[in-house]
């Protein structure tokens, strides 16, 4: 068989599991601490002792229906908590609270961008709440470890329609993902933390004369980074490709569900077990906890908390103030800075502003391993900085230096300016005295500024940083650039 003759269309759904960023467990009190010393933050129900009672964790319910919002789901107004048994040494209670036929939410949207800058539009199945288990060790060979401190760690299950068409939309859709989760608030979508974690579902239409075959689903269990969601569906495509064309039985209800499991050294998949049913798992109500009933009043709040979602708010911030993309992406990485670059736009010059919050301000943060927001400069000021650079006052390079005096005092940018001696100078004969002296110093560019036309441009670059450098960042890069312009043009003769 000729395989340029298949016509091949994936079809590829998401289950993802997102830790609830709560201080506490989903039905007990004890803390959720990453790192903790084993074993450490575990209490009788945690622990699965007989006779204890567990109590739900409000927060825990909120940021589920708040991201279940987000993502345009049915919010039910009547939800309960089930029973799926299951037996594994990290499950001290031989079940796990999940939500079966009554989840919380459910029938949702969520668009994420695909190639050629439009939008797949991926339908929700379901979201709901559960909890953890607990961890298994296996460091060393001859023994097993259990850490239990993650037992009954809240958990938000979301699961999608197989609406994904290539492992590159999978990946944006996770991207995406992390980027609303953690948005809102809801999670810290630390993957070295394993606080996002993904199950494809994968399986291949296949066209071959005039016949569609659809390979058997299969489910890659567990992936901790977005990569290895990308990589093993991709692998997953081409093995089902492949094992149809050498054995037409491949095919859905000949062959049979399997769970696979991603090896990140090998880059391949491998088959672990036949894919268990609802039935397997005795689902049943859990008598301890009551259902949750969701009132008007309670909805509202909620859905007022959710707002603009990131990524309306970043094709808003782009029309509105000027930016691209990519810069107002990094803007709303963090929702704290994103609202205080928004307050600032509206005291400066919008455009300036996201360049500078792109550059030094940026810097500034990284510098002291924080957000924007967190370097405690008032939006006024950030708004004023932007406005006197866009009215000339001061150059780019600047109103760099502004800024990291700015972080040591409240005086107005403009008051730091004149103190600095950092006020642009737009007067000619000063201006060009400084150009002469740059072209006095760097007789190699000039050279290649007249007469290399492959250099022309990059030269003349460099000695317009010279000129801004000999100025101490006090010239008018436009005039400099004139000067520069008449000069060169006066030697060429
Ligand atoms: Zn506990
Ligand atoms: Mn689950």
């Amino acid at each position: 068989m000729d395989r340029s003759q298949l016509k091949i269309r994936p079809i590829i759904g998401l289950e993802i599991h997102v830790q609830l960023a709560t201080r506490s467990k989903m039905f007990c009190a004890c803390p959720v601490e990453f790192g903790a010393e084993p074993n450490s933050n575990v209490c009788p129900v945690c622990l699965g002792m007989p006779g204890v009672l567990p109590v739900m964790n409000r927060a825990a319910l909120e940021h589920a229906m708040r991201t279940a919002i987000a993502l345009r789901c049915q919010i039910a107004r009547f939800t309960k908590w089930d029973r799926k048994s299951y037996y594994y040494p990290d499950l001290p209670k031989n079940y796990q609270i999940s939500q079966y036929d009554l989840p919380l939410s459910f029938d949702g949207a969520f668009d994420v961008p695909a190639a050629n800058s439009e939008t797949r539009r991926v339908g929700i199945i379901r979201a709901h709440l559960e909890e953890d288990a607990g961890k298994n060790i296996h460091d060393n060979p001859s023994v097993t470890l259990v850490d239990l401190n993650r037992t009954g760690t809240p958990l938000l299950e979301i699961v999608t329609r197989p609406d994904l068409a290539s492992a590159d939309e999978a990946y944006a859709f996770c991207i995406e993902l992390q980027r609303l989760v953690t948005y809102l608030g809801v999670s810290e979508g630390s993957m070295q933390k394993g606080q996002m974690r993904f199950e494809p579902n994968i399986n291949v239409a296949i066209e071959y004369d005039g016949r569609e075959y659809r390979t058997p689903i299969c489910e890659v269990k567990n992936l901790n980074s977005f990569r290895a969601v990308r990589d093993a569906i991709a692998y997953e495509i081409e093995r089902h490709i492949n094992d149809w064309m050498a054995d037409p039985g491949y095919v859905i209800g000949k062959s049979p569900k399997e769970n696979r499991g991603w090896d990140d050294v090998r880059g391949v998949t491998e088959f672990q077990r036949g894919k268990e049913e609802a039935h397997d798992y005795r689902y049943f109500p859990d008598p301890d906890l009551v259902p949750v009933e969701v009132d008007d009043a309670w909805l509202e709040r909620l859905q007022a908390s959710v707002g603009e979602l990131p990524v309306e708010r970043q094709a808003r911030m782009e029309s509105e103030y000027g930016l691209t993309s990519a810069d107002a992406a990094t803007i709303l990485n963090d929702k704290a800075t994103a609202d205080l670059f928004e307050e600032a736009a509206g005291c400066g010059h919008p455009p300036t502003l996201g360049k500078q919050f792109i550059s030094f301000w940026s810097a500034k943060a990284n510098e002291r391993r924080c957000t924007i927001a967190q370097l405690g400069v008032d939006a006024a000021r950030l708004g004023k900085l932007s406005q006197i650079t866009a009215d000339g006052l001061v150059s780019a390079t600047a109103a760099a230096s502004v800024a990291g005096k700015m972080l040591d005092c409240a005086d107005a940018p403009s008051a730091i300016a004149q103190r600095e001696g950092l006020i642009q100078v737009r007067d000619t004969g000063q201006t060009r005295a400084w150009v002469d002296q740059a072209f006095a110093a760097n007789e190699k560019a000039v050279q290649d500024a007249l007469a290399n036309p492959k250099k022309k441009q990059q030269a003349r670059g460099f000695l317009t940083g010279q000129v801004m450098k000999i100025s101490g960042g006090k010239a008018d890069p436009k005039m400099v650039g004139e000067l520069i312009g008449k000069k060169l043009d006066s030697m060429s003769g």
